[in-house]
């Protein structure tokens, strides 16, 4: 019989996906706040050059390192021409397997990674499957990178749970720590076209930072294309040739359909994104105001499609099930996303106005029992 190997078999599954389990159980009556995906579908002049491209049998492998074209395209897009698009970029099936070959390309086994906690599941599994060991730290609370011993750190912002960015001033303040450190700097920057206050500051475009850096980003959420798996890992020239080694061997390269529709997504997306943007931003203000009726505190959201809440009871696990039961409203449990994420749950508002009221009406209700 095939038996797994010890790193697979100590892999815990994911935190997200073994609520959803219990949600699809649940019956049809159940509103869903708790998948991190864009309610939109793809804008359609993007599904359109998908469909030209079939037509016209674009049908094979391409570039290991993705489409000439898109590279130059990302470089544009990621702006102040930071990357080379023939060296320094690489096109990868979703930011996913951006971070997957670069934590395999640059861990040394035992090194220590900073990962954010609360934070997205996959950097955890990922680093420990790459031979190293995730050191949690809080992205709300920066003096909790002090006195640390690590080698690298995981940066997302705006962020997945908190909905969280960093200003420039506390950008400096982990640059100068990278330095001191000479940690690199693994940047997952997937939501900063939904950027809600200030500027996004793309991490290596800080004086000195380029060289330590690694930059990921995609078309998943600002372009509502997460069937795609279009994304790309920029940095410098030696990492993401050893990364597109990696690649090489494991994916060759990616689906050439969904490299074309990503040029068009990049060369004319641009207002259907404002468009989904302010949509965004309008649930988000919904949100706020009603939670904030509801007296309950959280961490306001500065970008990305998530509002982290605190529960009343602390146990989150608890309550979401109990909500479930009670109200079929089904949230995420904050424990799924780290150890500082309990006593919270997790709110997307990727969902339509009327959907996010209902869900609010009936959060509202539960609470008043
Ligand atoms: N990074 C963050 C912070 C995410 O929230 C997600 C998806 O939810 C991803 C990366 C994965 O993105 P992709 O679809 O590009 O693999």
């Amino acid at each position: 019989m095939i038996s797994l190997n010890q790193k697979t078999l100590a892999l815990p599954a994911s935190g997200i996906r073994r609520f959803f389990d219990l949600v699809l159980s649940a019956g049809h009556d159940v509103i869903s706040l708790g998948v991190g995906e864009p309610d939109f579908s793809a804008p359609w002049h993007v599904r359109e050059s998908a469909i030209f491209a079939l037509e016209k049998g674009f049908t094979s492998y391409t570039e290991n390192a993705g489409l000439s074209e898109l590279r130059t395209e990302v470089s544009r897009y990621t702006g102040q021409d930071i990357y080379c698009p023939k060296s320094e970029i690489l096109i990868t099936n979703g930011v996913s397997e951006g971070m997957d070959l670069a934590f395999r390309a640059t861990i040394e086994p035992g090194q220590k990674i900073l990962v954010p906690d609360p934070g997205y599941v996959m950097y955890t599994p990922l680093i420990e499957l790459a031979g190293g060991i995730p050191v949690p730290y809080s992205p709300l609370d920066l003096d909790s990178l002090r006195n640390t011993n690590a080698n690298a750190i995981v940066l997302n912002f705006p962020g997945n749970p908190l909905g969280n960015t960093f200003s420039l001033s506390e950008l400096s303040r982990i640059a100068l720590l990278a330095k001191q450190h000479d940690w690199t700097v693994f940047s997952d920057e997937i939501y900063q076209a939904l950027t809600f206050q200030g500027e996004h500051t793309c991490f290596a475009s800080l004086p000195e930072m380029k060289k330590r850096t690694i930059v990921f980003d995609g078309l998943s959420k600002s372009h509502a294309m997460t069937g795609f798996r279009v994304a790309w890992a920029c940095g410098p020239e030696h990492i993401i040739q050893g990364m597109t080694k990696i690649h090489q061997y494991s994916a060759l390269c990616v689906n050439s359909i969904a490299q074309v529709s990503a040029i068009e997504a990049l060369r004319r997306g641009e207002n259907e994104v404002e468009k989904m943007k302010e949509k965004y931003l309008s649930r988000r203000n919904m949100l706020i105001e009603r939670l904030d009726k509801m007296g309950l505190s959280f961490t306001e959201p500065q970008g990305a499609f998530y509002i982290f809440v605190q529960v009343p009871n602390k146990d989150d696990v608890m309550f979401c099930e109990t909500l479930l039961r009670d109200q079929s409203l089904a949230l995420v449990p904050g424990s799924a996303f780290g150890e500082m994420g309990k006593g919270h749950v997790r709110m997307t508002y990727a969902e339509s106005m009327e959907t996010l009221s209902m869900a609010m009406d009936r959060l509202e209700q539960f609470l008043s029992k």
